[in-house]
């Protein structure tokens, strides 16, 4: 226990233990060891935090102008720029993602802050006219209030900032419950709150090893507005508990994305685009382009060229230069992974690369994998969250459409092809939140990101994600300071 790094919760400011002075043990995937000692709350933490929550939102905070919360956001972005490596390292330990990856995403980390700072001040109602000349009738936009945020175990501090940054914007409180599998980063980025001169209370942290923490979170009668990203399964769970508060309610969920490619695309692009789409990460993703749609004449060639770079990557340790994959970020992950490979198998896939577990290397690798499908196949239609990519072949574009949006989930997708009509084309057709033409996996807080069908209600990010965290209140003036007929509208 002696050598665990100790972490505390932060409520109403201040760093605490749990309520019932419980802990759990965050373990570090490629170690296979126990590395930080992390505070079990439970309902009556979350109360505390909710409560620390609504003073804040009553008190200091929600007197501040949006300049000064600017500031606030600014130097918070500053900060994370200072502590990214010590970020990124706990990132590492609690989830085993690259460092390399950590790294770059904790260094661009502090461009939400920013982006989000420059909308903090600039949140303005309307003047509206009124067919009515007695009265003058404007807008407000105030800030929702107490915000649940939940977030998964990939990426814990990118998806929590997704929400985060515009819900300080606006003006919110919050109370962040990170995932049991990867909840140290969020403890430690939430030592960076005081420095920025957030007061107490606005920022929030619940730790805890049960799901029910979550669940206690998500359907609190003391919080206005839910924001949660994870599984559609989960998400739906948390859907209802907000509208049993009549809460408003934003879901990011999961997906199986595809990537079409055209018999006119640079293959060497597609393969590197659908590398960068399913086995970064390792695969473990939302927004992973699991599915390949190929045109039946590239597909041999462009499987070929992908399972080739597969056969290449350097599986290791993630805090190593070199290493291109870790392993995947625990342990009921890697059985299910497992799983869908069994599963693949004895639906009759055909395998190019893979398709087993990477035992000599210890803990939880899993090779990358290419198959070619059928579009019935699990593997093909459910998402595995880890590094596995399955084709099917098509022979015209319309067939490529409806093989793309054969699927309940619409987060993300590609379109691969030098033409520039098709590309557009096809994009438009697309159901998904986010398609790119020619790239896959790039993001930027300026962008909106979210899902169509079941992978989620909302988006976020992008100068509309700010609106997810305001209310619109109508303000009307009688002008003339008549009296009128009391039993007519208006
Ligand atoms: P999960 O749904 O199991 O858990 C997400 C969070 O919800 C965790 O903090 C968990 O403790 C909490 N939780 C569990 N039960 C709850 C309940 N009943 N009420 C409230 N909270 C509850 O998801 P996960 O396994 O941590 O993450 C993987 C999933 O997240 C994948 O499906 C992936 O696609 C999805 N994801 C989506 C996005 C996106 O932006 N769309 C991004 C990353 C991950």
């Amino acid at each position: 226990m002696a050598d665990l790094e100790q972490f505390r919760m932060l409520i109403g400011g201040k760093p605490v233990d749990a309520v019932s002075g419980r802990t759990f043990e965050s373990q570090n995937p490629y170690t296979g060891q126990p590395w930080a000692s992390i505070p079990d709350g439970g309902p009556e933490d979350v109360d505390a935090a909710v409560a620390a929550a609504r003073a804040a939102f009553d008190g200091e905070w929600g007197q501040m102008t949006g300049f000064a919360r600017a500031a606030c956001l600014r130097r918070l972005a500053d900060l994370i720029g200072a502590n990214a490596e010590e970020l990124a390292r706990q990132e590492v330990s609690d989830s085993g993602k690259l460092y390399r990856e950590m790294l770059g995403q904790l260094n661009g980390l502090g461009g939400w802050y920013q982006y989000f700072a420059g909308l903090a001040d600039k949140i303005e109602g309307q003047q509206i006219p009124s067919p009515n000349p007695n009265y003058l009738v404007y807008t407000r936009r105030e800030p929702v209030g107490v915000v649940a945020a939940i977030t998964p175990w990939n990426s814990p501090l990118l998806l929590m900032t997704f929400k985060l940054a515009p819900l300080l914007a606006a003006g919110c409180t919050v109370v962040v419950k990170p995932s049991e599998h990867a909840p140290a980063s969020t403890l430690g980025f939430a030592e960076l709150i005081e420095q920025a001169g957030i007061p107490g209370g606005v920022v929030n942290v619940v730790t805890g090893l049960s799901r029910d923490t979550g669940a206690h979170l998500a359907g609190h009668p003391g919080v206005d507005k839910v924001a949660f990203t994870g599984s559609t399964a989960t998400g739906k769970a948390v859907g209802r508990a907000a509208m049993d508060n009549l809460n408003a309610v934003t879901l990011e969920l999961g997906g199986k994305s595809p990537q079409v490619v055209f018999p006119d695309a640079d293959l060497q692009a597609a393969a590197n685009g659908l590398v960068a789409g399913v086995f970064a990460a390792t695969g473990q993703t939302c927004m992973a382009g699991s599915r390949l749609v190929v045109h039946a004449d590239v597909h041999d060639e462009l499987v070929r060229l992908v399972a080739e770079r597969a056969a290449s990557i350097k599986l290791g340790d993630p805090m190593a230069a070199e290493t291109e994959m870790g392993p995947v970020a625990n342990q009921p992950q890697y059985e299910k992974v497992l799983g869908y490979l069994d599963k693949a198998r004895e639906e009759g896939a055909t395998i190019a690369y893979g398709g087993v577990s990477k035992e000599s290397l210890g803990s939880y690798f899993v090779q990358p994998t290419v198959l070619t499908v059928k579009p019935t196949d699990t593997v093909y239609r459910e998402e595995v969250f880890g590094p596995v990519l399955s084709a099917v072949t098509f022979t015209d574009e319309d067939e490529a459409i409806k093989l793309a949006n054969d699927t309940p989930y619409g987060l993300a997708g590609a379109v691969w092809t030098k033409d520039i009509h098709r590309g557009h084309r096809v994009a438009g057709k697309i159901k998904a939140g986010t398609v790119w033409i020619n790239a896959y996996r790039v993001l930027s807080p300026s962008v909106p990101f979210g899902g169509f069908k079941a992978s989620g209600l909302g988006r976020e990010n992008g100068i509309h994600g700010i609106d997810a965290y305001l209310e619109t209140k109508a303000v009307w003036v009688e002008l003339t300071g008549g009296t009128r007929d009391p039993f007519t509208l208006g």
